[in-house]
């Protein structure tokens, strides 16, 4: 009988489950989609029993269809889409209110009277992060705030409160296990990343009962068993860690210094520190990589608000394109020396500009531009994009040799040749496409004895495709040059 590990990788769309063989092949995937709520200007919310359906109706769906026995199963391991927050009731084990999406904005003002108040620099310090509604904490005080009768019952410890991962754990385990791992605990804005600890200043500013907390273990460890009732046998819960520091584990980039870039809708740039946490000094985040053995290795992290976006944008806004993948086959038509940038910000600038109210322009249309060249400059921005990140990251002391690069656009191959030159380092893309999952099952296996050690994932790790800078370093800077000169046309605030 063949043995295999399964990933349950929940994100903020849909819900997927992944049966990898134990040499981290995918052998097969369900996916779910399930519905977003947005109850007011701003506010995005998911039912946590919609979550949890989705979850295990694509584990049950994917046992089934390849015929799966009990025991085969070596180990499970779940990432989740972060920071999103939820609280339940102990007993009953349901969520007390909807789980309130990391993309919620409604506590806005109060994390603008906590920068007032002086806090950032304490935050910054103790959890590596900038002072945002993103975050759990300013969400989880909302809850208690804000639902009835809810603060009685945390202060009486009758309430939990989990960020997804945890909130499965303990539907999987039926409320025996009340768990979650330090990367996600990281992303919480109450977690001290220096002291692996809950911090007891941060819990009092939020006014946050201890006891709803849930105990933080390494990112690979025993997490409890998977209740019979749910798959007809055990599993053994054995690895947690949130979306983009599973994909950096999947990527293998274990040593300092590896980095790896996700592009989806948005990106998510993310430099392994090894075992130090850098403060930035350019707004990027200081996070938990992975804790193994007690052992924590950090990352600092950066992301673009738009990058597969500005496909969508020209797909449906403007509809010049009818499908993603036809941008390729433009940018390359296009003429390449056209002069024309492109700047996506929709929602204004994100890393190291952090301007909310600029917004997007296209700048040096001639009269001989067309479809190709502004399809052409949609794709040169998320290249940019990711320079201005690394050069961030570069200020921080970190020196960048090359970039391990997944995510939906990384299809485009024309992207990835111009991220080379642009970046001028090697951009390299995996076999696997699916580096989430992939990254928590490792975890998963590591822990289950599967795999031996990290060296030993490293050998398993494959690239594809490996593209390599092929213009020169004055040309690709003149580039950037242009690329900056834009940006600083369209800033309303120069910090
Ligand atoms: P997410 O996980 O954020 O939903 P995916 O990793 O599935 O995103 O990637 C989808 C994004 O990638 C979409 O925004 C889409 O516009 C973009 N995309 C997909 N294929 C291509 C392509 N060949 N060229 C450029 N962009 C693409």
């Amino acid at each position: 009988m063949k043995s295999y590990i399964l990933a349950i990788d929940q994100g903020t769309t849909s819900s997927r489950a992944m049966l990898f063989d134990c040499l981290g092949n995918v052998v097969d995937s369900e996916q779910q989609e399930f519905p977003q709520y947005y109850p007011d200007n701003g506010w995005v919310e998911h039912t946590p029993e919609e979550i949890i359906a989705s979850v295990l109706s694509t584990c049950r769906k994917l046992l089934a269809k390849q015929h799966i026995q009990a025991g085969q199963i070596k180990s499970l391991g779940i990432t989740n889409q972060r920071e999103t927050t939820i609280v339940w009731d102990k007993t009953t084990h349901k969520p007390i209110y909807n789980a309130i999406v990391w993309q919620d904005r409604r506590t806005s003002s109060y994390c603008q009277q906590l920068v007032e108040q002086g806090w950032a620099e304490t935050i910054q310090q103790k959890t590596g992060l900038v002072i945002d509604p993103y975050f759990s904490a300013t969400k989880l005080k909302w809850l208690l705030d804000n639902v009835d009768g809810a603060r009685a019952k945390a202060e009486a410890g009758q309430l939990a409160f989990g960020t997804v991962d945890s909130f499965i754990l303990w539907q999987l385990t039926q409320g025996k296990s009340h768990y979650t791992d330090a990367t996600n605990a990281s992303r919480t804005m109450l977690f001290n990343i220096h002291q692996q600890a809950w911090d007891q200043e941060l819990l009092e500013l939020f006014d946050i009962p201890a006891s709803m907390l849930p105990q933080v273990l390494d990112s690979a460890a025993d997490f409890g068993c998977t209740s019979e009732q749910h798959f007809g046998f055990d599993i053994p819960i054995q690895g947690i860690a949130g979306d983009q520091q599973a994909a950096l584990f999947g990527q293998a980039c274990f040593e300092t210094g590896s980095v790896k870039s996700t592009y989806g809708t948005g990106c998510f740039v993310m430099v392994n520190t090894g075992d130090k946490a850098l403060k930035s000094n350019n707004k990027l985040l200081s996070t938990v990589a992975y804790r193994i053995n007690g052992q924590v290795t950090y990352a600092l992290e950066g992301s673009i608000f738009v990058a597969g976006a500005v496909i969508q944008w020209l797909r449906d806004g403007l509809e010049l394109i009818s499908k993603a993948s036809d941008s390729e086959r433009l940018a390359m038509e296009a003429n390449q020396d056209h002069g024309l940038t492109l700047i996506p910000a929709f929602t204004g600038l994100g890393a190291p500009y952090w301007d909310a109210d600029a917004r997007g322009a296209i700048l040096g249309i001639t009269r001989d531009t067309g479809i190709k060249e502004i399809v052409n400059a949609a794709l040169q921005s998320v290249c940019f994009q990711t320079k201005d990140l690394l050069m961030a990251m570069e200020k921080d002391g970190i020196d960048i040799k090359s970039l391990k690069v997944d995510g939906g656009m990384t299809n485009n191959q024309w992207l990835l040749q111009y991220l080379a030159n642009c970046l001028q380092v090697e951009v390299t893309q995996p076999v696997s496409a699916e580096t989430t999952a992939l990254g928590v099952a490792f975890l998963a296996g590591l822990q289950a004895g599967v795999f031996q050690s990290l060296s030993h994932i490293q050998s398993l790790w494959q690239a594809k495709a490996a593209f390599s800078p092929q213009i020169s370093q004055a040309d690709a800077n003149k580039r950037y040059h242009s690329w900056l000169d834009a940006v600083e046309r369209i800033r309303t605030e120069q910090t």
